[in-house]
Formats: C-alpha cells, sequence, structure tokens
C-alpha cells in the first residue's frame, strides 16, 4: 500500500523558478490511495452535521465531491470569474500579481447552512481566505476547512481565524 507521501511528485521549477510544485495527480490516479486520501480527509467532519462542502476550483472540486458524498452533504463549486451563470456573489483575492476571484451562485446554500470548505493545497492562503469571505457573504454557517496539503514556509494558516478547525493531511 502506496503511502500519500510517496504519490505527491515535487516538481522544482513550476509553474516558475524557484517554486516546488506539490503534484497530486499521481495519488489521484492510484485508486487506493485516492480512497484513503478521501476517507481521512472526511473523518474530522463525520459528526459535524456537515450539510454542504464547498470546492474551490478547480483541484478542490475532486476533493470536495467525494468527501460530499462520504458525508451525505451536497456540493457546492467555488468558481473561477465567469463560470457560474448569474445571480453570482464574488470575493476577491491578491495574487504575487494582480487580484483573482472566487464567485458562487446566490442561491446555492441556505441561511447558517452548514458548510465545509476543501481545497487540495493551503499555500499563501489567500485562495482559502476569499473562499471564506464568500461563504460569508452567503450567509453559510463555516464548520471548517479541510486541505490536502499545507505548505508550511508559507504561513497561510496566520491568515485563518483559530476559532475555525482547518484541517491539512500532510505538511510540507
Ligand atoms: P494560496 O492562495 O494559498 O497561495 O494557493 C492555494 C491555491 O493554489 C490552491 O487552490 C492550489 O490549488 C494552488 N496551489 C498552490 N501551490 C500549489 C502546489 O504546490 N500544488 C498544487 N497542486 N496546487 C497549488
Amino acid at each position: 500500500m502506496s503511502s500519500f507521501e510517496s504519490l505527491i511528485r515535487a516538481v522544482p521549477d513550476f509553474p516558475k523558478p524557484g517554486v516546488v510544485f506539490r503534484d497530486i495527480t499521481p495519488l489521484l490516479a492510484d485508486a487506493s490511495a485516492f480512497a484513503r486520501c478521501v476517507d481521512a480527509m472526511a473523518e474530522p467532519w463525520r459528526d459535524a452535521q456537515v450539510q454542504a462542502v464547498c470546492g474551490v476550483e478547480s483541484r478542490g472540486f475532486i476533493f470536495a465531491a467525494a468527501i460530499a458524498q462520504k458525508l451525505g452533504a451536497g456540493f457546492v463549486p467555488l468558481r473561477k470569474p465567469g463560470k457560474l451563470p448569474p445571480p453570482v456573489m464574488h470575493a476577491d483575492y491578491q495574487l504575487e500579481y494582480g487580484t483573482d476571484r472566487l464567485e458562487a451562485r446566490v442561491d446555492t446554500l441556505r441561511q447558517r447552512e452548514r458548510v465545509l470548505l476543501v481545497d487540495d493545497v493551503l499555500a499563501t492562503g489567500g485562495t482559502l481566505g476569499a473562499a471564506r469571505n464568500l461563504l460569508g457573504q452567503l450567509g453559510a454557517d463555516l464548520v471548517g476547512a479541510s486541505v490536502v496539503i499545507e505548505l508550511l514556509a508559507l504561513q497561510g494558516r496566520a491568515l485563518w481565524p483559530d476559532s475555525v478547525p482547518l484541517h491539512a493531511l500532510l505538511h510540507y
């Protein structure tokens, strides 16, 4: 049985010089490892009465949809701009150069619906922060967040409130 770590490929200088990209595609391609990964991500939230799992485009979708099935919850996509039909709400976040945006349909979540937020990687924390902001605008009750990988050197957790549990399966 392969460990998760052995199935995450470190790719130096991708997508640009100096960055070590953590490639999750070997893990996804291994049936047993992918299933165990989804189980381990869902486990902390089994008794959290999660009603919707929100995944961040695009790799977050892969894990969020599978976790939603495990938890008996719905799946809600948080998408890049222009992909969802209106009406949408949005939250912007800072990239190294410029900004990016996440959008969600205004009618996909009920007020105070219990939501778990999911992405593949926590790096600087900008993406997860924007997702949290967006869910706040939608009136969701954010139960917690779950990522496969936390890149500790980038200190993304510092932007995340201590009051909301944030679970990472692997740390680099
Ligand atoms: P942040 O906003 O925390 O800086 O970046 C997190 C987002 O960038 C996630 O949505 C994730 O998909 C992507 N990302 C950043 N670094 C990596 C990486 O090394 N591997 C993968 N798979 N995604 C990354």
